[in-house]
């Protein structure tokens, strides 16, 4: 049952979640702070919890309707960020969040169920559209862009709209401190389309999405041995788990988001599709002769130049989660 796990995307490593998590701790004013330490509580910050979603992974439903969190032994490393909610209070708090989100819609990629929960980390918008709207192909009332909508309106003390369930601020929380890092990956906004021959579709001239052309924001894309959308999780080593000066003078220069707070994050998916854009810029897609399935393999115009604005892009977008993030709760509790 673990064989298929994860090739559900898990967007930033743990470590550019915790960076996401570290730049809008700096950036929290005095109230905000207090009110995000109290309600955390246990010693537990942005950093500290901004993994939680990932870790929510590894609860598996067994046939007989039971769920459990499970270590996986092959894949140690995924409990690497999840071991400050190993106490059994926090594990029983995973499986039940888990258990609430599951069957509230169907996500069956490949063929294997998974909560529905692993839906709220992304969008799959083409590549095409260069802003965000509900009416997409790729977007859903179970997306990014609501689930962040969902945790503010937790925090704002109004209820979840359905399909979503959060138990209270705390939880809110570790969704928010999670999908706003999420919401700055390129690849979990932005998506392409291809055909048997690589080529571009555009599933919203269709009005639907033909199975067979989604690329699963890059996941099911190889560049030689790892998959694009892996790539983009990544961050740079020097960077290691935390703010660094750089990031933190990025993120004090990222501009104040205008209107209202409810409509920051479809406004944040539109800038993270524009980044896309440049983040498949240069890209030509093969389908693949040696991968099972429809899977595409991908070559770069210039794979040197590629790998420096990849690595460009992925310190912008950190240092715009973390001001985001912090903007967010600055304007909860100001
Ligand atoms: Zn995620």
């Amino acid at each position: 049952m673990y064989l298929l796990y994860p090739t559900a995307s898990s967007a930033w490593g743990y470590q550019g979640h915790k960076v996401v998590g570290s730049i809008a701790d700096h950036l929290l004013k005095p109230n905000a702070k207090q009110q995000v330490e109290q309600i955390l509580g246990n010693g537990f910050k942005l950093p500290t919890v901004a993994p939680w979603p990932d870790c929510v992974k590894s609860v598996f439903r067994h046939d007989d309707g039971t769920f459990h969190y499970e270590v996986d032994p092959n894949h140690l490393d995924f409990e690497v960020p999840c071991t400050r909610f190993s106490s059994t209070e926090e594990r029983a708090r995973m499986v039940d969040y888990a258990r609430r989100n599951w069957f509230t819609c169907s996500y069956t990629p490949d063929g294997f169920e998974r909560g529905c929960h692993n839906t709220f980390h992304f969008e799959d918008i083409a590549i095409q559209r260069d802003s965000y709207d509900r009416s997409l192909q790729g977007t859903s009332d179970h997306d990014l862009v609501a689930a962040i909508g969902a945790a503010i309106a937790v925090l704002t003390d109004k209820p979840a709209p359905p399909p979503f369930s959060i138990k209270d601020k705390r939880e809110a929380l570790f969704l928010l401190a999670h999908f706003v890092g999420d919401l700055h990956q390129p690849l979990h906004v932005g998506s392409v389309y291809l055909d048997a021959n690589g080529k571009l579709v555009d599933p919203d001239v269709a009005h639907k999405v033909d199975a067979a052309t989604e690329t699963a924001g890059g996941n099911l894309i190889q560049d030689q041995n790892v998959n694009l959308h892996h790539e983009w999780d990544d961050i740079p080593t020097d960077i290691g788990e935390a703010a660094t000066r750089e990031l933190l003078a990025d993120a004090r220069s990222v501009p104040a988001s205008q209107g209202r707070i409810e409509d920051w994050p479809a406004a944040w998916a539109s800038d993270t599709l524009v980044v896309a854009h440049d983040a498949f810029a240069g890209l030509t897609f093969e389908l693949s002769e040696t991968q099972p399935g429809n899977q595409w393999t991908v070559s770069f115009s210039d794979h040197d130049a590629y790998l420096r604005a990849q690595d460009a892009i992925k310190r912008k977008q950190l240092a715009k989660g973390g001001a985001r993030l912090a903007e967010i709760l600055n304007a909860i509790w100001p």
